[in-house]
Protein backbone atom coordinates (compact mmCIF):
# COMPACT_ATOMS: atom_id res chain seq x y z
CA UNK A 1 0.00 0.00 0.00
CA UNK A 2 0.92 3.64 -0.76
CA UNK A 3 -0.29 6.06 1.68
CA UNK A 4 1.14 9.50 0.13
CA UNK A 5 0.43 10.60 -3.25
CA UNK A 6 3.22 11.33 -5.05
CA UNK A 7 4.41 14.70 -4.87
CA UNK A 8 7.78 16.89 -6.09
CA UNK A 9 10.82 14.23 -6.94
CA UNK A 10 12.89 16.20 -4.07
CA UNK A 11 10.50 15.73 -1.21
CA UNK A 12 10.77 11.76 -1.73
CA UNK A 13 12.54 10.43 1.10
CA UNK A 14 13.14 6.98 2.18
CA UNK A 15 10.98 5.44 -0.20
CA UNK A 16 7.91 7.93 0.79
CA UNK A 17 7.18 10.15 -0.91
CA UNK A 18 5.69 13.40 0.70
CA UNK A 19 3.38 15.41 -1.20
CA UNK A 20 3.46 18.98 -0.74
CA UNK A 21 1.98 20.15 -3.94
CA UNK A 22 -0.73 18.21 -6.26
CA UNK A 23 0.05 17.13 -9.91
CA UNK A 24 -2.90 19.52 -11.17
CA UNK A 25 -2.94 18.00 -14.49
CA UNK A 26 0.99 18.20 -15.00
CA UNK A 27 1.65 14.87 -16.95
CA UNK A 28 4.37 13.36 -14.62
CA UNK A 29 6.16 10.52 -16.08
CA UNK A 30 7.86 7.81 -13.93
CA UNK A 31 11.50 7.50 -14.44
CA UNK A 32 14.14 4.63 -13.36
CA UNK A 33 17.34 6.06 -12.67
CA UNK A 34 20.33 3.36 -11.41
CA UNK A 35 22.97 5.42 -9.85
CA UNK A 36 26.13 3.93 -9.50
CA UNK A 37 29.16 4.56 -7.47
CA UNK A 38 32.28 2.96 -6.34
CA UNK A 39 32.27 0.79 -2.79
CA UNK A 40 35.03 0.84 -0.23
CA UNK A 41 36.51 -2.33 -0.97
CA UNK A 42 40.33 -2.60 -1.09
CA UNK A 43 42.51 -2.89 -3.28
CA UNK A 44 39.86 -2.72 -5.61
CA UNK A 45 36.45 -0.96 -5.33
CA UNK A 46 33.81 -2.17 -7.09
CA UNK A 47 30.89 -1.00 -9.05
CA UNK A 48 27.33 -1.02 -7.30
CA UNK A 49 23.98 0.42 -8.45
CA UNK A 50 20.66 -0.11 -7.17
CA UNK A 51 17.34 2.03 -8.82
CA UNK A 52 15.49 4.55 -8.02
CA UNK A 53 11.65 5.49 -9.42
CA UNK A 54 10.90 8.67 -9.14
CA UNK A 55 8.11 10.95 -11.49
CA UNK A 56 9.08 13.88 -12.86
CA UNK A 57 7.75 16.24 -15.47
CA UNK A 58 9.78 17.48 -18.73
CA UNK A 59 13.09 15.53 -17.50
CA UNK A 60 15.49 15.66 -20.58
CA UNK A 61 18.73 14.42 -18.35
CA UNK A 62 19.45 17.20 -16.55
CA UNK A 63 21.75 16.19 -13.28
CA UNK A 64 20.51 19.01 -11.38
CA UNK A 65 17.05 17.67 -11.30
CA UNK A 66 17.59 14.47 -9.68
CA UNK A 67 17.59 14.46 -6.10
CA UNK A 68 20.36 12.84 -3.40
CA UNK A 69 19.67 9.71 -2.27
CA UNK A 70 21.36 7.24 0.02
CA UNK A 71 22.15 3.12 0.90
CA UNK A 72 23.58 0.82 3.38
CA UNK A 73 27.53 1.98 3.83
CA UNK A 74 27.83 -1.01 5.97
CA UNK A 75 27.30 -3.36 2.94
CA UNK A 76 29.94 -2.08 0.84
CA UNK A 77 32.46 -1.45 3.49
CA UNK A 78 32.37 2.29 3.67
CA UNK A 79 30.55 2.39 7.32
CA UNK A 80 29.95 1.31 10.29
CA UNK A 81 26.27 -0.51 11.15
CA UNK A 82 25.37 1.78 13.49
CA UNK A 83 26.10 4.88 11.68
CA UNK A 84 25.89 3.21 8.10
CA UNK A 85 24.14 6.07 5.83
CA UNK A 86 26.00 7.45 3.03
CA UNK A 87 24.53 9.99 0.86
CA UNK A 88 25.16 9.50 -3.10
CA UNK A 89 24.83 13.00 -5.26
CA UNK A 90 24.52 12.29 -8.76
CA UNK A 91 26.88 14.18 -10.80
CA UNK A 92 26.17 13.19 -14.62
CA UNK A 93 23.84 11.52 -16.36
CA UNK A 94 23.49 9.34 -19.64
CA UNK A 95 20.54 7.79 -20.88
CA UNK A 96 20.07 3.97 -20.19
CA UNK A 97 19.87 2.47 -23.13
CA UNK A 98 18.62 -1.34 -21.99
CA UNK A 99 15.56 0.56 -20.12
CA UNK A 100 12.56 2.45 -20.80
CA UNK A 101 12.73 6.13 -19.47
CA UNK A 102 15.79 5.08 -18.00
CA UNK A 103 18.91 7.04 -17.15
CA UNK A 104 22.60 6.08 -15.43
CA UNK A 105 23.36 8.47 -12.86
CA UNK A 106 27.26 8.75 -11.54
CA UNK A 107 27.13 8.97 -8.35
CA UNK A 108 29.89 10.66 -5.83
CA UNK A 109 29.59 9.14 -2.24
CA UNK A 110 29.45 11.93 0.67
CA UNK A 111 29.22 11.43 4.54
CA UNK A 112 26.27 12.71 6.78
CA UNK A 113 28.31 16.04 7.64
CA UNK A 114 28.62 16.58 3.74
CA UNK A 115 32.13 16.16 3.11
CA UNK A 116 33.09 13.28 0.67
CA UNK A 117 33.66 9.86 1.91
CA UNK A 118 36.84 8.48 1.92
CA UNK A 119 35.92 6.10 -0.85
CA UNK A 120 35.20 9.54 -3.42
CA UNK A 121 38.03 9.32 -5.37
CA UNK A 122 36.15 11.58 -7.79
CA UNK A 123 36.19 14.30 -5.39
CA UNK A 124 39.57 14.08 -5.07
CA UNK A 125 40.46 15.26 -8.41
CA UNK A 126 40.17 19.42 -8.52
CA UNK A 127 38.08 20.39 -11.40
CA UNK A 128 39.96 23.62 -11.52
CA UNK A 129 43.07 21.84 -12.02
CA UNK A 130 42.05 19.36 -14.44
CA UNK A 131 40.46 22.17 -16.59
CA UNK A 132 41.39 21.95 -20.36
CA UNK A 133 43.08 18.30 -20.03
CA UNK A 134 41.36 15.27 -22.64
CA UNK A 135 41.57 12.03 -21.57
CA UNK A 136 41.50 8.89 -24.02
CA UNK A 137 41.27 5.55 -22.42
CA UNK A 138 41.97 2.27 -23.40
CA UNK A 139 40.20 -0.06 -21.18
CA UNK A 140 41.47 -3.63 -21.69
CA UNK A 141 39.77 -6.81 -20.20
CA UNK A 142 39.01 -10.29 -20.87
CA UNK A 143 36.07 -12.14 -20.56
CA UNK A 144 36.34 -15.34 -19.14
CA UNK A 145 34.11 -19.00 -18.14
CA UNK A 146 32.89 -19.18 -14.47
CA UNK A 147 35.56 -21.60 -14.27
CA UNK A 148 38.29 -18.94 -14.67
CA UNK A 149 39.16 -19.91 -18.47
CA UNK A 150 39.16 -17.24 -20.62
CA UNK A 151 36.23 -18.11 -22.86
CA UNK A 152 37.84 -19.43 -26.16
CA UNK A 153 40.63 -21.42 -24.51
CA UNK A 154 39.58 -25.38 -24.45
CA UNK A 155 38.66 -27.32 -21.46
CA UNK A 156 42.11 -28.28 -19.34
CA UNK A 157 44.19 -26.28 -21.85
CA UNK A 158 46.38 -24.38 -23.83
CA UNK A 159 44.99 -22.44 -27.22
CA UNK A 160 47.56 -22.06 -29.93
CA UNK A 161 50.36 -19.76 -28.50
CA UNK A 162 49.57 -15.76 -28.94
CA UNK A 163 49.83 -14.04 -32.21
CA UNK A 164 46.73 -14.44 -34.11
CA UNK A 165 44.10 -13.21 -32.21
CA UNK A 166 44.78 -9.34 -31.97
CA UNK A 167 42.30 -7.77 -34.27
CA UNK A 168 41.83 -10.83 -35.56
CA UNK A 169 38.30 -12.25 -37.08
CA UNK A 170 37.63 -15.93 -37.79
CA UNK A 171 36.25 -18.58 -35.16
CA UNK A 172 39.20 -20.13 -34.20
CA UNK A 173 40.88 -16.86 -33.27
CA UNK A 174 38.14 -14.93 -32.03
CA UNK A 175 35.73 -15.51 -28.99
CA UNK A 176 33.05 -12.81 -27.21
CA UNK A 177 32.53 -10.95 -30.44
CA UNK A 178 28.76 -10.95 -29.69
CA UNK A 179 28.77 -9.50 -26.25
CA UNK A 180 31.22 -7.04 -27.83
CA UNK A 181 29.06 -5.67 -30.22
CA UNK A 182 25.84 -5.63 -27.94
CA UNK A 183 28.17 -3.36 -25.39
CA UNK A 184 29.55 -0.85 -28.60
CA UNK A 185 26.07 -0.25 -29.06
CA UNK A 186 24.82 0.06 -25.61
CA UNK A 187 27.65 2.99 -25.02
CA UNK A 188 26.77 4.17 -28.41
CA UNK A 189 23.12 4.72 -27.39
CA UNK A 190 23.89 5.80 -23.91
CA UNK A 191 26.13 8.71 -25.12
CA UNK A 192 29.59 7.62 -24.41
CA UNK A 193 32.93 8.54 -25.86
CA UNK A 194 33.40 5.40 -27.46
CA UNK A 195 36.16 6.21 -30.05
CA UNK A 196 36.98 2.03 -31.21
CA UNK A 197 37.26 -1.39 -29.71
CA UNK A 198 39.21 -4.74 -30.89
CA UNK A 199 39.86 -7.75 -30.08
CA UNK A 200 43.39 -7.81 -28.07
CA UNK A 201 46.32 -10.25 -27.70
CA UNK A 202 45.00 -12.89 -25.87
CA UNK A 203 42.25 -15.05 -26.53
CA UNK A 204 39.31 -13.68 -25.26
CA UNK A 205 40.70 -10.53 -24.18
CA UNK A 206 39.48 -7.17 -25.87
CA UNK A 207 40.03 -3.41 -25.47
CA UNK A 208 36.89 -0.53 -26.06
CA UNK A 209 38.35 3.05 -25.94
CA UNK A 210 37.23 6.41 -24.80
CA UNK A 211 37.68 9.90 -24.84
CA UNK A 212 36.51 13.10 -23.50
CA UNK A 213 37.47 16.79 -21.90
CA UNK A 214 38.15 17.05 -18.12
CA UNK A 215 36.62 14.53 -16.22
CA UNK A 216 33.69 13.00 -18.81
CA UNK A 217 36.48 10.48 -20.19
CA UNK A 218 37.16 8.88 -16.49
CA UNK A 219 32.64 9.20 -15.49
CA UNK A 220 32.19 7.46 -19.78
CA UNK A 221 34.83 5.02 -18.58
CA UNK A 222 32.52 4.10 -14.95
CA UNK A 223 29.48 3.60 -17.10
CA UNK A 224 31.17 1.69 -20.00
CA UNK A 225 31.98 -1.18 -17.50
CA UNK A 226 29.13 -1.21 -15.77
CA UNK A 227 27.32 -1.72 -19.05
CA UNK A 228 30.09 -4.04 -19.65
CA UNK A 229 29.76 -5.64 -16.45
CA UNK A 230 25.39 -5.82 -17.18
CA UNK A 231 25.78 -7.53 -20.78
CA UNK A 232 27.95 -10.25 -19.13
CA UNK A 233 25.30 -11.52 -17.10
CA UNK A 234 23.37 -11.99 -20.00
CA UNK A 235 25.86 -14.03 -21.90
CA UNK A 236 26.91 -15.75 -18.41
CA UNK A 237 30.29 -14.70 -18.47
CA UNK A 238 32.69 -12.86 -16.39
CA UNK A 239 34.05 -9.85 -16.96
CA UNK A 240 37.80 -9.92 -15.22
CA UNK A 241 39.85 -6.71 -15.03
CA UNK A 242 42.69 -8.39 -13.52
CA UNK A 243 46.46 -7.12 -15.00
CA UNK A 244 47.30 -10.34 -15.10
CA UNK A 245 44.62 -12.98 -14.79
CA UNK A 246 46.45 -15.61 -16.38
CA UNK A 247 50.41 -16.42 -15.68
CA UNK A 248 52.80 -17.69 -18.18
CA UNK A 249 53.07 -16.28 -21.58
CA UNK A 250 49.98 -14.46 -22.09
CA UNK A 251 49.37 -10.87 -22.29
CA UNK A 252 47.74 -8.77 -19.39
CA UNK A 253 45.15 -6.47 -19.32
CA UNK A 254 46.00 -2.34 -19.01
CA UNK A 255 44.31 1.22 -19.14
CA UNK A 256 46.94 2.82 -21.61
CA UNK A 257 45.75 6.73 -20.52
CA UNK A 258 46.32 9.32 -23.57
CA UNK A 259 46.42 12.30 -21.86
CA UNK A 260 46.58 16.32 -23.44
CA UNK A 261 46.52 19.49 -21.86
CA UNK A 262 46.33 23.20 -23.47
CA UNK A 263 49.92 24.22 -23.41
CA UNK A 264 50.87 20.74 -25.16
CA UNK A 265 48.47 20.59 -28.07
CA UNK A 266 48.84 24.58 -28.87
CA UNK A 267 52.35 25.08 -28.05
CA UNK A 268 54.42 22.09 -27.15
CA UNK A 269 57.75 21.46 -27.69
CA UNK A 270 60.53 18.49 -27.35
CA UNK A 271 62.41 20.83 -24.46
CA UNK A 272 58.69 21.00 -22.76
CA UNK A 273 57.66 17.37 -23.11
CA UNK A 274 61.20 16.26 -21.72
CA UNK A 275 60.65 18.58 -18.51
CA UNK A 276 57.02 16.76 -17.71
CA UNK A 277 58.75 13.54 -18.30
CA UNK A 278 61.02 14.73 -15.72
CA UNK A 279 58.16 15.27 -13.53
CA UNK A 280 56.82 12.22 -14.07
CA UNK A 281 60.09 10.08 -13.93
CA UNK A 282 60.55 11.97 -10.63
CA UNK A 283 56.88 11.10 -9.56
CA UNK A 284 57.23 7.19 -10.57
CA UNK A 285 56.11 4.80 -7.77
CA UNK A 286 53.68 7.97 -6.57
CA UNK A 287 51.88 7.03 -10.21
CA UNK A 288 52.27 3.09 -9.97
CA UNK A 289 50.37 3.29 -6.46
CA UNK A 290 47.35 5.03 -7.77
CA UNK A 291 47.77 2.84 -11.04
CA UNK A 292 45.83 -0.18 -9.84
CA UNK A 293 46.11 -3.54 -7.79
CA UNK A 294 48.53 -6.47 -9.09
CA UNK A 295 49.84 -4.65 -11.75
CA UNK A 296 53.50 -5.79 -10.60
CA UNK A 297 52.16 -9.40 -12.24
CA UNK A 298 51.79 -7.20 -15.54
CA UNK A 299 54.44 -4.54 -15.82
CA UNK A 300 57.62 -7.18 -16.25
CA UNK A 301 59.14 -5.36 -18.94
CA UNK A 302 57.67 -8.41 -21.13
CA UNK A 303 54.33 -8.60 -23.33
CA UNK A 304 54.20 -4.85 -24.53
CA UNK A 305 54.81 -3.46 -20.93
CA UNK A 306 57.89 -1.57 -19.51
CA UNK A 307 59.51 -2.80 -16.00
CA UNK A 308 58.19 -1.05 -13.11
CA UNK A 309 61.25 -0.76 -11.89
CA UNK A 310 62.65 2.31 -14.20
CA UNK A 311 60.71 5.02 -15.46
CA UNK A 312 61.21 4.87 -19.62
CA UNK A 313 59.46 6.93 -22.22
CA UNK A 314 60.50 6.92 -26.16
CA UNK A 315 59.03 7.78 -29.36
CA UNK A 316 56.57 5.31 -30.29
CA UNK A 317 57.74 2.96 -27.96
CA UNK A 318 55.29 0.41 -26.53
CA UNK A 319 58.18 -0.82 -24.42
CA UNK A 320 57.99 2.15 -22.44
CA UNK A 321 56.33 3.65 -19.48
CA UNK A 322 55.18 6.64 -21.35
CA UNK A 323 55.04 6.59 -24.95
CA UNK A 324 55.75 10.03 -27.25
CA UNK A 325 53.05 9.44 -30.24
CA UNK A 326 54.61 9.67 -33.74
CA UNK A 327 52.10 11.97 -34.57
CA UNK A 328 53.04 14.34 -31.51
CA UNK A 329 56.87 14.41 -32.72
CA UNK A 330 55.55 15.16 -36.12
CA UNK A 331 53.61 18.18 -35.21
CA UNK A 332 56.52 20.06 -33.84
CA UNK A 333 56.12 18.53 -30.37
CA UNK A 334 52.61 19.14 -29.93
CA UNK A 335 49.22 16.70 -29.03
CA UNK A 336 49.24 13.65 -26.41
CA UNK A 337 51.43 11.53 -24.54
CA UNK A 338 50.43 8.38 -23.47
CA UNK A 339 50.95 7.01 -20.34
CA UNK A 340 51.45 3.19 -20.57
CA UNK A 341 51.88 2.21 -16.68
CA UNK A 342 47.93 2.13 -15.60
CA UNK A 343 46.02 -0.87 -15.09
CA UNK A 344 42.87 -2.57 -16.39
CA UNK A 345 41.59 -2.56 -12.43
CA UNK A 346 42.90 1.32 -11.91
CA UNK A 347 40.25 3.50 -10.57
CA UNK A 348 40.04 6.40 -13.24
CA UNK A 349 39.42 9.44 -11.63
CA UNK A 350 42.90 8.41 -9.09
CA UNK A 351 44.60 8.21 -12.89
CA UNK A 352 43.23 11.35 -14.01
CA UNK A 353 43.87 13.12 -9.97
CA UNK A 354 47.52 11.74 -10.36
CA UNK A 355 48.36 12.59 -14.11
CA UNK A 356 46.89 16.20 -13.38
CA UNK A 357 48.90 17.14 -10.49
CA UNK A 358 52.16 15.76 -12.14
CA UNK A 359 51.59 17.80 -15.41
CA UNK A 360 50.99 21.00 -13.50
CA UNK A 361 53.63 20.67 -11.10
CA UNK A 362 56.28 19.95 -13.65
CA UNK A 363 54.98 22.63 -15.63
CA UNK A 364 54.78 25.33 -13.39
CA UNK A 365 58.81 24.33 -12.04
MG1 LIG B 1 45.53 -2.60 -26.28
Amino acid sequence: MIPFKMGRVEDCHHGFPVTKEKRKGVNFMHYKLEYLWLDGYKPIANLRSKTKIVELDDFNGEVEKLPEWNFDGSSTDQAEGGNSEVILKPVRVYPDPERKNGYLVVAETFKPDGTPHETNTRAMVSTEAAKGFWFGFEQEYVLMEPSGRPIGFPDGGYPEPQGPYYCAVGYQYVAGRKLVEEHLEACLAAGLGITGVNAEVMLGQWEFQCFGKDLKAADDLMVARYLLFRTSEKYKVQLELHPKPISGDWNGSGMHANFSWPYLRDVGGEDYIKKILAGFEKNHEEHLAEYGAFNELRLTGRHETASMEKFTYGVADRGASIRIPIFTVQDDWKGYLEDRRPASNADPYRVVNRIVSTVNEAHNS
